[in-house]
């Protein structure tokens, strides 16, 4: 695992890198917003950590221009300050985790781990599926550049088929991400809004994206047959 390590303040970039490299990871220390910025857009790091009050550029600067580039790679922040508003726009500008100075190895130590093993997320807004379209910023569908207009529940179900594409979802599995504790079991519920989404997303066009996959459930995929 190759770290970037993005602090100015040597007792803290000290400790932090002895400890990473007591786990055996490779740490490239950097004290620079601008030449971090530098470094995390020429090596492939598996993780980021930036403390946000850097000479020459801004962390937050240096987090949102590495987002520009890499959507993928785990950024961690370290912060000293400590206000709700600043974590909401922490996480608005593609943080993954943050840390509030001042803190204890340990500590860090968990939380990268945690965003190694999930390893790189796709941050993107889209989804597709051959020319189905879902921005989750908007909550915009599109078919062949289309718009079409689903209620919030067929939303949540195409949103769900199209995060899994290519995979069978049962009618258990819909019915756990889709509905909440409200929801009362009538199994057949999902048959009901699966075909409201059919006839919005595929009626009209040649290749059928939903497909009923026989005493499983139902799945999203592009290509194939008819
Ligand atoms: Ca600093």
């Amino acid at each position: 695992m190759r770290i970037l390590l993005l602090e100015d303040e040597p007792k803290v970039s000290g400790f932090v890198a002895r400890g990473l490299t007591a786990e055996r990871c490779a740490v490239d220390i950097v004290a620079d917003g601008r030449e971090g910025l530098e470094m995390a857009q020429t090596y492939p790091y598996d993780l980021i950590i930036l403390d946000l009050m850097l000479p020459r550029m801004d962390g937050r600067e240096v987090l949102q221009r590495v987002r520009r580039k890499d959507t993928c790679v785990p950024v961690l922040v370290l912060t000293a300050r400590d206000t709700l508003d600043d974590k909401v726009k922490l996480f608005e500008s593609g943080a993954d985790d943050y840390l509030t100075k001042p803190f204890a190895f340990a500590e860090l130590l968990v939380r990268a781990k945690a965003l190694l093993r999930r390893g790189p997320v796709n941050r993107s807004s889209s989804l597709i599926v051959g020319d189905l379209e879902l921005d989750r910023l908007t909550q915009q569908v599109k078919r062949a550049g289309r718009r079409i207009e689903l209620t919030a529940k067929e939303y949540a179900l195409l949103e769900y088929l199209m995060q899994n594409v290519e995979r069978v979802l049962s009618r258990n599995m819909i019915i756990e991400h889709v509905w909440d504790q409200s929801f009362d079991g009538i199994t057949n519920i999902v048959d009901v809004y699966v075909r409201h989404l059919r006839s919005k997303v595929d009626d009209g066009f040649e290749t059928k994206l939903i497909r009923t996959v026989r005493g499983a459930g139902y799945m999203i995929r592009s290509g194939g047959e008819p």
